[in-house]
């Protein structure tokens, strides 16, 4: 099958399009974003969860709709060896009401859930905008109440104020009613966009029939323009949408969360009723939108649950990394540095003594001295500790101050004190 390949046209190997190596400092970043939520999430009383990274198909084709882009376009779905028709999550929402079914929880409401992990959409790749990306998110079930809307977003808020984030984010805030409302208000988009259907695009003209509020959301250029024209929701939310909404707000306001009203935002998935939110930040270019969610309540019988209401949010990792200011980088470590093959031993021995101590500490494999020092430069050691078959056979080591380029000279027995006190 290889035949046709050698060494020199064989093509190297690339991660698949779309997908990124996160390289430590990348990583790093990642870490700071997931764990920074997850702490947050904690003192609002949401747990962690996680569920697998694929699912049978239909746990995101029947609640996010088969119409939607997500589940039309942009879905990795493959048949197993067992021929299930299996999907890659491509976000998370689903996949935690099915695991909330799964696990027989629906009567323990309130259920409070905060993810991290990957998912996975085949979109075009572009800065923001990956085909295996990451998010965080939390999920808010049981409650009907607009205080639990306020509750999540001001969680959101929180979250990225401590990543340092906030200041350049706008939230912007939109309701799209009850279902009542929300189908009149379809039916006068109907009306209106069927009037320039033509001026429309492919896209948006797919959607008129099957899903006329996503046209609302194009990104084309044309699109946007009649859009700009089209009815606005409020003539068409009923009193209980309108005191819902006046609810969420009065409680944004009292915790001095500022926003924004857009008219025109509406989730990319199908299941979403009142409040919908998003962060959006203008440092990102066209891949703007750091964070976003809404209500819920339509899911779980999509699923085959009982009635429950819902609200929540999801946060692109990759956007919210980019707009990180530099994370701090990770402690300095001391390096034990052999002279000589005799003292290989003892160096081990120390190293592990260290580090059970909670030091970090980088030992070298090979190479003489000089080599061990640039190597010590490299990895930014703040201490050398130099062990010499003469100092090690009258039981002491030499600790070179790297910053300082001083060095003394301490007992072995003494040495894993001494650092600690040094670094105190
Ligand atoms: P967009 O309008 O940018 O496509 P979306 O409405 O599809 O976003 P959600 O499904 O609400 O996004 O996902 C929540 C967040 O996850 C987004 O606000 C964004 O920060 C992030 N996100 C979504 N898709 C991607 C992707 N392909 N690559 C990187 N981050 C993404
Ligand atoms: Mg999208």
């Amino acid at each position: 099958m290889f035949s046709g390949l050698n060494e020199s046209n064989m093509a190297e190997l690339q991660a698949v399009r779309g997908t990124q190596d996160l390289l430590p400092e990348e990583q790093r970043r990642h870490r700071i974003v997931a764990e920074t939520a997850r702490q947050i999430a904690e003192t609002y009383g949401f747990q962690e969860i996680a569920t697998p990274i694929f699912e049978f198909t239909e746990v995101f084709s029947r609640p996010i709709g088969e119409a939607t882009d997500v589940v039309s376009k942009e879905m990795y779905t493959f048949v197993d060896r067992s021929g299930d028709s299996l999907s890659l999550r491509p976000e998370g929402t689903a996949a935690v009401a099915r695991a909330v079914l799964s696990n027989g929880l629906t009567q323990s409401t309130p259920l409070k859930f905060f993810y991290s992990g990957p998912m996975f959409r085949h979109e075009r790749p572009q800065k923001g905008r990956y085909r295996q990306f990451h998010q965080i998110g939390v999920e808010l079930m049981g409650p009907a109440q607009p205080q639990a809307d306020a509750e999540v977003i001001a969680l959101g808020a929180h979250i990225l104020e401590r990543l340092g984030v906030l200041k350049s984010c706008i939230l912007e805030l939109n309701t799209l009613g009850d279902s009542s409302s929300r189908q009149a208000y379809r039916a006068a988009l109907v009306a209106y966009f069927t009037q320039h259907v033509a001026a429309l695009s492919e896209d948006s003209r797919d959607r008129l029939t099957r899903n006329p509020l996503r046209i609302l959301d194009s990104k084309d250029a044309g699109d946007k323009e009649i859009v700009a024209g089209a009815p606005a929701f409020d003539a068409y939310l009923n009193d209980e949408s309108k005191t819902f909404f006046a609810a969420v707000r009065q409680r944004l306001d009292l915790l001095k969360i500022e926003y924004t009203l857009n008219p025109r935002l509406v989730r990319g998935l199908d299941y979403y009723s009142h409040t919908a939110f998003e962060f959006v930040t203008t440092a990102l270019g066209s891949q703007g939108t750091v964070l976003g969610g809404g209500r819920y309540d339509g899911l779980m019988p999509m699923i085959g649950g009982p009635e429950m209401p819902a609200v929540g949010w999801a946060g692109g990792i990759e956007r919210l990394a980019m707009l990180l200011e530099a994370p701090s980088p990770p402690p300095r470590p001391i390096v034990v540095i052999p002279v000589g093959d005799a003292t290989d031993l003892a160096a081990l021995a120390l190293t592990q003594e260290l580090r059970h101590a909670g030091l970090p500490v980088d030992l070298g494999y090979s190479g003489n001295v000089t080599k061990r020092m640039k190597r010590a430069n490299k990895v930014n050691a703040r201490f050398a500790l130099v062990l010499g078959e003469e100092e090690l056979s009258r039981g002491a080591v030499v600790l070179r101050d790297l910053d300082a380029g001083t060095q003394t000279e301490l007992a072995r027995d003494q040495v894993c004190q001494s650092l600690q006190a040094i670094l105190a």
